[in-house]
């Protein structure tokens, strides 16, 4: 087992990475920008290692800074988080080439599915069912628009490269196709400096299904059930449940044993989320993320387990700690992503905390880097903090969710808890029943 991991993050991720060291005996190094010299990871870490002026490129993106503050430190293995280099293939390589454990899969894994060509590609011969489209790139409009015909319309144009929803349009009909064709490859090409779209097919009222696997690395894996997220604003996450409210144990059985069967086909190491879209009772792969999501703690919370131990475990080339068998879903849990934003328009609003209280009691996790007096810098993601509940079952959840979000208290700067507090009283989120576009729709009439 390692001495010592060095946390190539910041945030609430930086601390739950360091908070699994410490159970397990291991020195936790944090690195930082000039701007986060205040930070609770920081505080919290056992050293630290000023990395680089306030930008992300400058600091938590720096491979060589990062690399040397390692070396400084003695740090034999690094946990990159989510986001920054997490998913960088490069990064993982030049880790291997410095004897530096990457806490998370090889660099071949990295790269095969952070093309989403490939990727798809990949999952399509590994049994995982895709969502129908192009067969790969589609080089000019013409080909688009053939594309259109032959599945029907709509259809949504999608970045290779793609991330975090950019590089993403929809067509509804031909005329609409030379405007997605050319944004979509012009938005990819600013933001990940590649243009190769693909074409799936639209779907109109899909949930958001994934599902958490883990492989050692060897042939071995298993899968963590599935999280619904179809909450999401622009494509991006808001509200994460597990178990799914419209995912019955078979239905869990049957698509856990596909996935899980996949990695351990191609010895993947670590943890992984499949990531699908789920309309009429059919899976539709989109993405895999290769590494720990944002929203891993409501998968921890069901099955009692730590997957960030767990990833530690399998980098050090230990055993996974579980099989299939033992993997249980015990109750439901909800995670909700507070972002120093203000409403309606989700307006980034950093500054100082004046006053910071976390909720606790029975089934209450807050996972999250302020304190008192903290000051939000500008230069990075809004997210603030996760709350995540656990209750014997939803409505439980709920009632927990609603309860703990009453003891929450950040002042100071505006947060986006005002929208949790509206969605609980909605009958559509108390039953379960949304789709991907039920959030917008209801920011549409409610709010923005
Ligand atoms: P990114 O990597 O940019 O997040 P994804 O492929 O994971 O892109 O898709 C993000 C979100 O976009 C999905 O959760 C879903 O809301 C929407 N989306 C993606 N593909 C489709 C599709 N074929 N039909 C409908 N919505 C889609």
């Amino acid at each position: 087992m390692f001495d010592k991991i060095l946390i190539a993050n910041r945030g609430e991720i930086a601390l739950r990475v360091i908070r699994a060291c410490r159970e397990m005996g291991i020195g936790a190094v944090a690195v930082h920008s000039t701007a986060d010299a205040d930070a609770m990871h920081v505080r919290m870490a056992d050293e630290s290692v000023c990395i680089g002026p306030p930008s992300g490129a400058q600091s938590y993106l720096s491979i060589p800074a990062i690399v040397s503050a390692c070396e400084i430190t003695g740090a034999q293995a690094i946990h990159p988080g989510y986001g920054f280099l997490s998913e960088n293939a490069n990064f993982a390589q030049i880790l291997e080439d410095h004897q530096i454990t990457f806490i998370g899969p090889s660099a071949e894994h990295i790269r095969i599915m952070g093309d989403k060509i490939t990727a798809k590609d990949t999952m399509k011969k590994l049994g995982v069912p895709c969502v129908p489209g192009s067969d790969g790139g589609v080089p000019d409009l013409a080909a688009a628009q053939a594309i259109g015909e032959e599945f029907g319309y709509p259809v949504i144009v999608k970045a290779t490269a793609g991330g975090g929803g950019r590089g993403m349009k929809l067509a509804r009909t031909a005329a609409e196709m030379e405007n997605a064709f050319s944004t979509a490859r012009s938005e990819a090409k600013a933001a990940f400096g590649n243009d190769e779209v693909y074409i799936e097919k639209y779907l109109e009222k899909p949930r958001h299904i994934e599902i958490q696997v883990f492989g050692d690395g060897k042939g071995n894996a298993v899968h963590l059930g599935e999280r619904d997220c179809s909450l999401q604003r622009r494509h991006q996450k808001v509200f994460e449940e597990a178990p799914g409210p419209a995912i019955d144990a078979e239905t869990r059985a049957r698509i856990g044993k596909i996935c899980a069967e996949a990695v351990a086909d191609i010895n993947y190491i670590g943890a992984g989320t499949i990531e699908f879209l789920f309309e009429d009772g059919e899976f539709y792969f989109i993405e895999m993320n290769t590494r720990l999501q944002v929203e891993h703690p409501v998968t921890e919370a069901i099955f009692g387990v730590d997957l960030v131990r767990e990833q530690i475990r399998v980098a050090a080339g230990q055993p996974m700690s579980f099989a299939q068998d033992d993997l249980v879903v015990n109750g439901h849990a909800i995670e909700i992503r507070i972002n120093a934003e203000k409403l309606p328009h989700f307006s980034p609003s950093p500054g100082r905390i004046s006053q910071y209280h976390a909720p606790g009691g029975l089934g209450v996790r807050m996972d999250s880097a302020i304190y008192d007096g903290y000051s939000i810098p500008p230069y990075y993601d809004s997210l603030i903090g996760k709350l995540i509940v656990h209750g014997r079952d939803r409505p439980e959840a709920l009632a927990r969710l609603a309860r703990a979000l009453s003891e929450l208290i950040v002042d100071g700067i505006d947060t986006t808890v005002p929208l949790f507090n509206a969605l609980l009283s909605e009958e559509a989120v108390l039953r379960g029943d949304y789709n991907i576009h039920w959030l917008e729709k209801w920011l549409d009439a409610n709010l923005e």
